[in-house]
């Protein structure tokens, strides 16, 4: 068969939960087994199985988890409350508010709220600061799942030319940030660029983040490239497909990621990850860097 091989989120997230649980196992010998709370407003049925999906990785690696709910008629103040309440109690390591929120409500306010030493998502201020200057502190789960896919295929990022397709908060400028950080050379596109093709096809590592099915054409592919479709994208008939064209670009790619089965399960993988350190180094003060 030619075309790419398949970089395995599945497999790749599996052997991270492994790790992850052995390490949780040893803390929770000690009475300190890392706890997620999970907070969800709202009726959105998506998020729903989001949520329902951390809840069932975070309990099979062993963490304690709290689902809190809230109706999609709670106040601004009731969900920031919730979170402030998380925020003071030491059995908590991991906070995660589930997005989006309910019309109405400010999900940058409540982010805000969150402490940022259980932000794993890497949402607040602080942590988004600590990645642009290089300091410790909470990356967000997708693109980290991304580099860390990357890492445990041997695909270096340093010197290659990564084009990040997307330039939002949660995935897209991140990774364009984390990538920076491993030294490759960067480029952002996005809705206003001109020649999405062209500048794709520059890419050695081309990462799309879109939110559109299928954008990315076969013929934006550099030989040889490795891709990494970030896009989850709900078809009339109720599959899933990418952003991008997968079977045209697996033909030309050296690897690329499925959808579903690739950054999806790193994503979870990344925030037992995030929230396990997060207990750590609550069990370990003198390591607290945040
Ligand atoms: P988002 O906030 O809607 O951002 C989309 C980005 O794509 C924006 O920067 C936008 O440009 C750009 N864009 C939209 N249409 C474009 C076009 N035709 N050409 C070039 N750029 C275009 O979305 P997101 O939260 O980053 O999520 C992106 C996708 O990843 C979605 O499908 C989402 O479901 C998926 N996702 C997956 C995971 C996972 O675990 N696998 C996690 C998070 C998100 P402008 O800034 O110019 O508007």
């Amino acid at each position: 068969m030619t075309g790419a091989r398949i970089l395995d989120g599945k497999a790749t997230a599996a052997t991270v939960r492994a790790e992850v649980r052995e390490r949780a196992q040893g803390l929770a010998g000690r009475g300190r087994a890392p706890g997620l709370t999970v907070i969800l407003v709202g009726d959105d049925p998506a998020s729903h199985v989001y949520v329902r999906n951390k809840d069932k990785a975070a309990h099979e690696a062993g963490f304690t988890v709290r689902t809190l709910r809230l109706p999609a008629t709670a106040s601004q103040r009731d969900v920031e409350a919730l979170v402030e309440a998380q925020n003071g109690d030491p059995a908590v390591h991991g906070i995660l508010v589930q997005l989006p929120l309910p019309k109405g409500l400010d999900a940058e306010r409540v982010i805000a709220r969150i402490d940022p030493s259980k932000d794993v998502d890497g949402l607040t201020a602080h942590n988004v600061a600590a990645l642009t200057l290089g300091r410790p502190g909470m990356r967000p789960c997708t693109p980290l799942g991304c580099i860390e896919l990357l890492d445990r295929h041997g695909l270096a990022l340093e010197g290659r030319e990564v084009v990040v397709l997307g330039r939002s908060m949660l995935v897209g400028k991140p990774l364009a940030a984390l990538a920076l950080e491993r030294n490759a050379t960067v480029t952002i596109a996005h809705s206003r660029t001109r020649d999405l093709g062209a500048v794709c096809a520059r890419a050695d590592i081309l990462v799309a983040a879109v939110g559109s099915p299928r954008l990315v054409q076969g013929a934006w592919v550099k030989p040889g490239a490795v891709v990494l479709d970030v896009g989850i994208n709900r078809l009339p008939d109720g599959t899933l497909a990418g952003d991008v064209d997968f079977e045209p670009a697996r033909e030309r790619a050296a690897w690329i990621t499925p959808v579903p089965g690739g950054v999806g399960p790193m994503t979870i993988a990344m925030l037992l990850a995030n929230t396990l350190r997060s207990a750590e180094r609550a069990a370990t003060p003198s390591a607290a860097v945040l």
